[in-house]
């Protein structure tokens, strides 16, 4: 099997551990790393770094066994160590920061169920990981084992869930869905199954990555239970893709859950055309199709991290047309307040005229697409889909504009601020409210 072409790699320091204990994932758990001296017994610690984990108040550290073993102990710009290490730049602040970057507890009906796409919810079921980010994005509660969501809290989820029918696909990140014992994560998906509308669930898991001794088949045999389930992981960079992650990788692709990757672009661990190209291109060696590309969040302790959002269109430039289609990932800045995942790409639609348009390929050919002139219009009025459209106010966006659904969508307060003083008038010249601004009038 290809698999065996990626690496498998141990510290010195775990030379002598019996197979027995190094794939038996609740050692790898139980001998996490999380302090300078014992990080500092793998790794030649650095000064930013050694401050950093004698820093009180530091979002957790926690590493795996396996996980420290991909880094190369001599590097301090390893990739991988500085997803997982911290240094002094996580206490940085930079403007912009913040503490919850997506707004997700204000867009929670309940606790730790965010709904603010119309036919999805993200559901957050657990506070902890198998190993700590150091960019994450829910730093604010994940690793605090005070903060983890109760059976009462998620039988509140489930209560949502149940009476809010338009929910077709349920999210379940954390935390790590995966870190959770399974007899309870078996519950919550039965629990979920139970509910008729809900049509696929998808967990969002790094513990294949962090500590794929995890996905055993007692899991996957459980997981196939519930399909149609499917389950993105999230690989940063090529040294991530050992020969342990592809065996797991191998196994949940058997058990028929499709595979799917999210990577955050990093200064200094990903930032590159090229290393981007390799991930993407081993990633679907491992059958993992990339999915999302996401521009770091402006949260705290991740300011170090952040790239230009030029970066993003430059490596989907370099991706393109230049490699396999399906490698290609969406790229997405998850936007402050709860506006979501919005995709950025460079642009090919050069021009266009009322018959032709204008586009550029990847490689800078300049062609066009002459379009129909006899296009006869998709008829709505007989199209079943387009009769039973159900639209949830305020969220048929852009699309209910071209659709006819409206006809504008205002900023909050814009009528009360175009009827000035109370009334509304008809600009006329002799109108005496009505005066033309001439150029250099001011104002
Ligand atoms: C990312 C996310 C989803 C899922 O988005 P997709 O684009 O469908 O993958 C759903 N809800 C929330 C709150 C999210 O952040």
């Amino acid at each position: 099997m290809t698999e065996h072409t990626f690496p498998s790699r141990r510290a010195s320091l775990y030379k002598d551990i019996p197979a027995k204990q190094w794939d038996d994932w609740h050692w790898q758990l139980s001998h996490r790393l999380n302090s300078a001296e014992d990080i500092g017994k793998v790794l030649h610690l650095t000064d930013s770094e050694f401050r950093a984990l004698n820093t009180h108040d530091l979002f957790r550290v926690d590493i795996t066994p396996y996980f420290v073993s991909l880094i190369d102990p001599d590097d301090p710009q390893d990739p991988i160590r500085k997803q997982v290490i911290p240094t002094a730049g996580e206490i940085v602040p930079f403007t912009g920061m913040m503490v919850d970057s997506l707004s997700e507890d204000r867009h929670s009906p309940v606790p730790g169920l965010v709904h603010r796409y119309p036919d999805r919810v993200l559901m957050l079921v657990t506070t902890q990981c198998a190993s700590y980010c150091r960019y994450c994005t829910r730093s604010r509660i994940v690793g605090d084992p005070t903060e983890t969501f109760s059976r009462a809290e998620f039988e509140m989820q489930l209560e949502y869930l149940r009476r809010t029918p338009q929910v077709r696909d349920v999210l379940l990140s954390g935390g790590d869905p995966l870190t959770m014992a399974q007899s309870l994560l078996e519950e919550l998906l039965t629990k979920l199954r139970e509910i008729p509308h809900i049509e696929i669930i998808r967990i969002g898991s790094r513990v294949p990555v962090f500590m794929p001794q995890r996905v055993t088949s007692e899991l996957t045999d459980m997981l196939q239970r519930f399909h149609p389930l499917w389950l993105n992981i999230h690989v940063n960079h090529p040294n991530e893709i050992s020969a342990e992650l592809a065996e797991a990788t191998d196994k949940l692709s058997r058990a028929g859950i499709p595979l799917g990757n999210q990577s955050v672009l990093l200064a200094g661990v990903n930032d590159c055309p090229h290393i981007m190209r390799k991930l993407v291109q081993d990633l679907v060696r491992i059958r993992v199709r990339p999915y999302y590309l996401y521009q770091c969040d402006l949260v705290e302790g991740a300011g170090h991290f952040r790239t230009p959002v030029a970066k993003g269109l430059q490596i989907i430039e370099a991706l393109r047309g230049h490699t396999s289609g399906f490698a290609v990932p969406t790229y997405c800045v998850d936007a402050p307040e709860g506006g979501g995942k919005i995709p950025i790409m460079p642009t090919y639609l050069i021009s266009s005229s009322d018959h032709k348009i204008v586009l550029r390929n990847y490689e800078g050919f300049i062609t066009t697409y002459e379009e129909p002139q006899d296009y006869k219009p998709h008829d709505a009025t007989t199209c079943k889909y387009c009769q039973n459209k159900r639209l949830e106010p305020g969220q048929s966006g852009i699309s209910g504009l071209l659709d006819g659904d409206a006809l504008t969508i205002k900023p909050e307060g814009f009528d009360q601020l175009h009827i000035r003083g109370g009334e509304t008038h008809r600009l006329r010249s002799d109108d005496s409210k009505w005066k033309p601004l001439g150029i250099g009038d001011g104002k």
